[in-house]
């Protein structure tokens, strides 16, 4: 059992503490002073969390075990003091957070990313590390489930792994404890999926989805370029959200949301589901492969800034959708709905007129990543307006080339030249890549609607594929868009523009205010608590709504509101709600199927 000139062991030392035992050792330390520091951010995640704010008890020795001083540099970095034998540095990392971008430990499992837990070295970051994971004391029947690459593993999963770079370590979560697994095999290459959290999930359902979505893109691809692939699910009562890794990702979920045995139709929860799992092995090539080239060696103590999420995360969300249509998964109807919904969250954002998707992107670290009350006037996401551009991008590109080339060529372009290669792209590359796919100048394009603010004119792009597209008012409180059947449901609701959450004292508080909306008009401000309208006391959301039902434009209501602890009073004059919901249905099917 080798191990690398560079070697943790990591310990679920502490359940009741949540704390992990981690023990650095450095064959070959730097003589002059060895520094070390902790990532500031994770890959994939765009915001600095200084994650060495969890480091505890931080001490190192020489190989005869004298203590060597440590100096910490900044909020993140440390040096040894000059020594000339190997060296050995431990600490605890407090790993209480539930979520897939930082670590967490209890009694009844582990989860870590490597950002959390392994000091980097500097100037070995392109050595092999190793790394021993070890059982956990006080539970011996715990499995580990990560994609390092083995060394030496017992049949549960503990044991020694290896990385060859630092880069390479920090992108293998590893989750621990008693969880649930499936596996199954999509492009030859074996698959595993593991559940961790009280849940009642139908694996065969799941597998048998999840294989066919892998399978697609496999197939779009042309190969599956790793060993194996891991899904590691948390399963919780109200959790959302994914981070991709090389050859595995980390999901957390709503339990509901995943597959019951006896569900015959898919439920929009599973769907939403299957589109985030689509999502991140979606990434698994765009992103994690074909990427910026400064992602390649991140600086991991600042943020790196680009424009090129509008692709990354963009086109990562148009395919995920289009690949469970691909898949079979869901039909042309609802391939329509989930295009309009995402097409809606975008229409909805007064903020889409005043950040380009460029700006968006760069600013991601402090705008996107922190959004506080007044996000909806003030930005707009990379994910769903880049999935808008990737789109658009598609129809242009088909216009250019009379339908010969979709962005179908661009994505395999970007795989085969420089994914497939290991190649970084600069910045503006792809857009200059798609000029050539589309053989004319596109730079008007990406002017237009990349760095600059101009809606996209889908009504014409789908015309010609016989698609219509139209904007219609809100029609109910959960109506996020998408084509409506029955168009005489679309017309009597109406909203505040204001975003409602119910609080725990039996009140509404406000979340969001839309600029020029009756609730911004009446002078309601984020954070303020409505507690009664019409001089009747209001304790949810779906009450005001129902008061709302009742109304016609025009009509004025009394509302009562505390801002802190002061009671003030307004009048909050109804009006309709605006045409923002996207409405997409097939009225040719014959030009319809040279896009679907
Ligand atoms: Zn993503």
């Amino acid at each position: 059992m080798t191990i690398s000139a560079i070697h943790y062991q990591v310990l679920p030392a502490d359940p009741a503490g949540h704390l992990f035992q981690v023990v650095l050792q450095i064959q070959n330390p730097n003589p002059a002073g060895q520094k070390f520091s902790l990532p500031t951010w994770i890959p994939g995640s765009y915001m600095i969390r200084d994650f060495a704010k969890n480091i505890i008890d931080l001490q190192a020795v020489d190989s005869a075990e004298n203590s060597l001083k440590i100096t910490s540099l900044d909020k993140t970095s440390w040096c040894i003091e000059p020594c000339a034998t190997p060296v050995r540095i431990s600490y605890q990392v407090y790993a209480w957070d539930l979520s897939v971008r930082t670590a967490h430990f209890d009694s009844t499992h582990g989860f870590f990313n490597g950002t959390s837990m392994f000091l980097q070295v500097a100037g070995q970051e392109q050595n092999q590390h190793s790394v021993e994971i070890l059982p956990a004391p006080h539970n011996q029947i715990w499995l580990c489930a990560t994609t390092l690459p083995k060394v030496a593993v017992n049949p549960q999963g503990f044991g020694l792994y290896r990385a060859e770079s630092y880069f390479d370590l920090i992108d293998f979560p590893v989750e621990m404890g008693t969880f649930d697994q499936a596996t199954f095999i999509a492009g030859g290459k074996e698959h595993k999926i593991i559940i961790t959290g009280k849940h009642d999930c139908d694996f065969e359902r799941l597998t048998k989805d999840l294989a066919k979505i892998c399978q697609a893109q496999i197939d779009f691809f042309g190969e599956a370029p790793f060993e194996q692939y891991l899904f590691m699910v948390m399963a919780t009562g109200d959790g959302y959200g994914g981070l991709e890794h090389k050859d595995s990702t980390a999901l957390i979920c709503r339990r509901d949301d995943l597959p019951f045995v006896g569900m015959e139709k898919p439920t929009d929860d599973y769907l939403q589901f299957l589109e985030l799992c689509s999502h991140e092995y979606f990434h698994l090539w765009n992103v994690k492969r074909i990427l910026p080239a400064k992602y390649q060696n991140p600086d991991l103590a600042a943020p790196v800034y680009t424009d090129m999420l509008w692709w990354f995360e963009g086109a990562t969300s148009a395919y995920d959708q289009l690949f469970l249509y691909r898949a079979g998964i869901i039909d042309t109807d609802k391939y329509l709905q989930l295009m309009a919904k995402q097409m809606t969250s975008v229409y909805r954002m007064p903020g889409r007129l005043l950040q380009s998707v460029a700006e968006s992107s760069f600013h991601t670290w402090t705008k996107f990543y922190q959004q506080a009350e007044n996000a909806p006037n003030s930005i707009i996401s990379y994910y769903s307006k880049g999935a808008l551009i990737v789109l658009g991008l598609d129809f242009e590109i088909r216009k250019a080339s009379e339908n010969k080339k979709t962005i179908d060529d661009l994505l395999l372009k970007l795989w085969t030249d420089f994914g497939a290669k290991n190649i970084g792209l600069a910045e503006g590359e792809i857009e200059q890549i798609a000029s050539e796919i589309a053989g004319t100048d596109l730079s008007w394009f990406f002017d237009q609607y990349l760095r600059g603010t101009e809606d996209l004119p889908f009504a014409d792009w789908l015309a010609e594929f016989g698609i219509e597209f139209s904007l219609r008012p809100q029609a109910n409180s959960t109506d996020l868009g998408g084509f409506i059947p029955d168009s005489s449901q679309a017309i009597s609701f109406y909203n505040l523009g204001a975003n409602l959450r119910a609080t725990d004292n039996q009140s509404v508080l406000v979340a969001n205010v839309w600029h020029e909306s009756p609730a911004y008009l009446a002078g309601i401000a984020a954070q303020d608590e409505i507690i009664a309208i019409n001089e009747i006391k209001v304790k949810t959301p779906a009450q005001i709504n129902g008061i709302l039902a009742r109304t016609r434009p025009g009509c004025e209501l009394t509302c009562h509101f505390f801002r802190r602890d002061e009671l003030m009073q307004t009048k909050i004059i109804v009006d309709n709600p605006p045409a923002d919901r996207v409405s997409l249905r097939v009225i040719d099917n014959k030009k319809a199927e040279r896009y679907l």
